[in-house]
């Protein structure tokens, strides 16, 4: 039996120290980043916070907002062809730049993809996503995508080892998307004993990225807005939310109305709600993975953008990175034992 021994850590795990800084404000951080993306040979600039393509955060209302703070939306596989067209029919140029084409693997899953990239050629991101990265058959449908569409960016996940991302950069995707068990509505590690704490994945799967020239979001996990600054100041080139951006106007999920109080439902994608829904129940060979939860109802996107961008704004002051960009190189975590007082919690 093999056990290594080192500790791998989570956001809850680390803090960032703090640094000299010329800069006398967050608003003078630059958010924005451009990306050279390895395969498609395309250029990107935008703020890389995305979010996540579940059926209740992957909204095309979701990606309206977002796309005005330079920021991109997953949007989930669920739409029709025709609600794509529909929302499409305005979009300027830029738009396509902020949102992505979902797609599972199957091979309804590719020729839907096909459609949809035919009938809107400005589309940009395609992103393949299974719960396990892993298996030969995603290896070959990522190379497959990459075939039949050479100049698109092509994201696919989730693994959380270095030499998996490897892997796939080389058979084909741009960027690997890193995370197994820490999102917020995800039970992988209690339904299967599989995980990796998502901090140690990130540093990890970042460093095997970069070394061949290709990039790496952080998905899942994140809590608030200093999780999001530690999954950058970790080496993510992007960060992937589901949990943080659900409960608001923009995302889906039903409203729920008890006791004067309103909530909105918010599920895993594999969750018996999720497959309830879109697969006719959960299939006998496999046990539900996802959670669902009822959470505060929380109004607009608008607020909860503006604390996570401010977040990581600020985040860059303190260690005096002028560009997100820079967080990577000027972070230094510190192992803690606790995070916030929660006196008043
Ligand atoms: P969060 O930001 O909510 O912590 O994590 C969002 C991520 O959780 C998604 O992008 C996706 O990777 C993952 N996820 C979503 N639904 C499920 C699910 O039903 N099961 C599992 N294992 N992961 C899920």
């Amino acid at each position: 039996m093999r056990v290594e021994n080192d500790i791998k850590l989570g956001f809850k795990d680390v803090l960032i120290r703090p640094k000299r800084s010329t800069l006398k404000s967050r608003s003078q951080v630059d958010l924005n980043r451009t990306f050279h993306f390895m395969h498609s040979g395309r250029e990107w600039r935008g703020v890389p916070v995305i979010a996540a393509n579940m059926d209740t955060v992957g909204t095309f209302e979701m990606a309206s907002a977002l796309a005005q703070h330079g920021m991109l939306t997953a949007i989930h596989k669920h739409y029709t062809e025709e609600q794509w067209s529909e929302y499409l029919s305005d979009a300027t140029d830029d738009f396509y730049h902020r949102i992505m084409v979902s797609s599972g693997t199957s091979d309804s899953d590719f020729e839907k993809l096909n459609r949809i990239l035919t009938a809107h050629p400005k589309l940009y991101f395609i992103c393949i996503d299974v719960a396990n990265g892993y298996s030969e058959h995603f290896v070959a449908f990522v190379a497959k995508v990459r075939k039949a569409w050479p100049d698109k960016v092509i994201i696919a996940g989730n693994v959380v080892t270095g030499e998996m991302v490897e892997e796939l950069l080389l058979g084909g995707a741009d960027v690997v998307k890193v995370g197994i068990g820490p999102g917020s509505v995800c039970t992988t590690r209690v339904k299967t004993g599989v995980g990796y704490p998502q901090l140690s994945a990130v540093i990890e799967c970042a460093d095997a990225a970069h070394g061949l020239g290709g990039q790496i979001i952080s998905d899942g996990g994140c809590t608030c807005a200093g999780d999001v600054a530690k999954a950058f100041g970790g080496g993510a080139d992007f960060v992937m939310l589901g949990g943080m951006l659900a409960g608001h106007d923009e995302s889906g999920g039903e409203l729920i109305e008890e006791d004067g109080e309103q909530f909105k439902l918010f599920y895993g994608m594999s969750s018996a709600t999720a497959m309830d829904k879109h697969s006719g129940g959960v299939a006998e060979y496999r046990a539900s993975e996802g959670k669902t939860v009822k959470i505060p109802y929380r109004g607009s996107i608008a607020i909860t953008i503006q604390d996570i961008l401010g977040g990581t704004r600020s985040a860059c002051t303190y260690v005096g990175a002028a560009q997100l960009k820079e967080l990577t190189k000027r972070t230094t975590f510190i192992r803690v034992q606790e995070q916030e007082n929660r006196i008043y919690t």
